[in-house]
C-alpha cells in the first residue's frame, strides 16, 4: 500500500524579499514497510522535506496525501492530530525533555491522543522500552543516560504510538561509532518488524542500510536507486 505521496511539491521560503526555492517540484511514492535514506549535501533541502513529510511545516504548493490523508489543505489542529497519530521523530540531538523520566518522556507524546486511554498509553509506554532495552531506566532521568541511551529513548518515543513512519533526522549524528551501530541495529529490527523507516543521513554506512535511496540536489530529486545499485555505482 502507498504511505507517502507527495506530488510536485514545492517549498519557497522568502525572507527580506529574497525568495529560496528549497524544494522544487519533488515527486515520492513511499509504500509501507519501506527502509528509505534521504542523502545530498548541506542545504540541499534535505530538512525542509523530513518537516514537511513531519507536517511540522506546510508546501507553499503541491500534495501530500499521507496514509489516506489528504494533508495540503487541512487545518493546524487537524495537521498536529495527524502527525501525532501517524508520524514517530527521531532528531540528531535526542531532544528529550531532562526534567521528565525516560517513561515520561516516551509517554509525553501519547498524552495528546485523544484515541488512547491511560491504559493503552501505559501498555505502549512499558512495550517501546522493552523493544530498546531500557526498562530498568524507565524511572531514570536524561542525565543519567549515556548518549547511546538517550537515543534510544528517543526511538522508543517514536515508536511509542505505533506510527505509519518513522522520520529519522542523522539519527547517529552525535553517537560514536558502537552507539551508533547500536541504533542502526535497532533501526534494522523495527524495519524487519514491519515498520516504513525515512531517514536523513549523509553518512554513507548509515545510507547503506537502507532499501532505497534517494538523493537531493539544490531542492530536486536527482536519484532514487535500491541500495544495491549505489553500492556497485560507488
Ligand atoms: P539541508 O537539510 O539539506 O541542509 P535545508 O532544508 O535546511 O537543507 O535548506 C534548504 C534551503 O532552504 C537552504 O538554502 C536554506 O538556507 C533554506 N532554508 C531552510 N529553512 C529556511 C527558513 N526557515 N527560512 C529561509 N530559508 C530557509
Ligand atoms: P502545536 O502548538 O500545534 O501543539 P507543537 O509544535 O507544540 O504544535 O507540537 C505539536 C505536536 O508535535 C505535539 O503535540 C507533540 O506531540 C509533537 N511534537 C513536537 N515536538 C516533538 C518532539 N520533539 N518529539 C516528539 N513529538 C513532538
Amino acid at each position: 500500500a502507498v504511505l507517502v505521496e507527495l506530488k510536485d511539491l514545492n517549498k519557497v521560503f522568502v525572507t527580506d524579499e529574497v525568495e529560496t526555492k528549497a524544494l522544487n517540484n519533488i515527486n515520492l511514492s513511499i509504500v509501507a514497510g519501506e527502509y528509505l535514506a534521504i542523502t545530498g549535501p548541506s542545504g540541499c533541502g534535505k530538512s525542509t522535506l523530513l518537516s514537511l513529510l513531519g507536517l511540522l511545516d506546510t508546501p507553499s504548493s503541491g500534495q501530500y496525501q499521507l496514509a489516506g490523508h489528504h494533508t495540503a489543505s487541512i487545518d493546524k489542529d487537524e495537521r498536529a492530530r495527524i502527525r501525532n497519530k501517524e508520524i514517530g521523530f527521531i532528531f540528531q540531538s535526542f531532544n528529550l525533555i531532562s526534567d521528565l523520566t525516560v517513561a515520561e518522556n516516551i509517554a509525553l507524546p501519547l498524552t495528546y491522543r485523544t484515541d488512547l486511554s491511560h491504559r493503552q498509553r501505559q501498555q505502549m509506554v512499558l512495550a517501546s522500552l522493552e523493544k530498546v532495552d531500557l526498562t530498568h531506566r524507565a524511572g531514570h532521568y536524561p542525565s543519567q543516560l549515556s548518549g547511546g541511551q538517550q537515543q534510544r529513548v528517543a526511538v522508543a518515543r517514536a515508536i511509542a504510538g505505533k506510527p505509519a513512519i518513522i522520520l529519522a533526522d542523522e539519527p547517529t549524528g552525535n553517537l560514536d561509532s558502537n552507539n551508533a551501530e547500536a541504533v542502526m541495529t535497532l533501526l534494522d529490527e523495527l524495519h524487519h518488524d514491519g515498520a516504513t523507516i525515512c531517514m536523513v543521513t549523509h553518512d554513507l554506512a548509515s545510507a547503506a542500510r537502507s532499501q532505497r535511496i534517494i538523493k537531493v540536489f539544490d531542492g530536486q530529486l536527482i536519484a532514487d536507486k535500491p541500495t544495491s545499485d549505489n553500492a556497485t555505482i560507488n
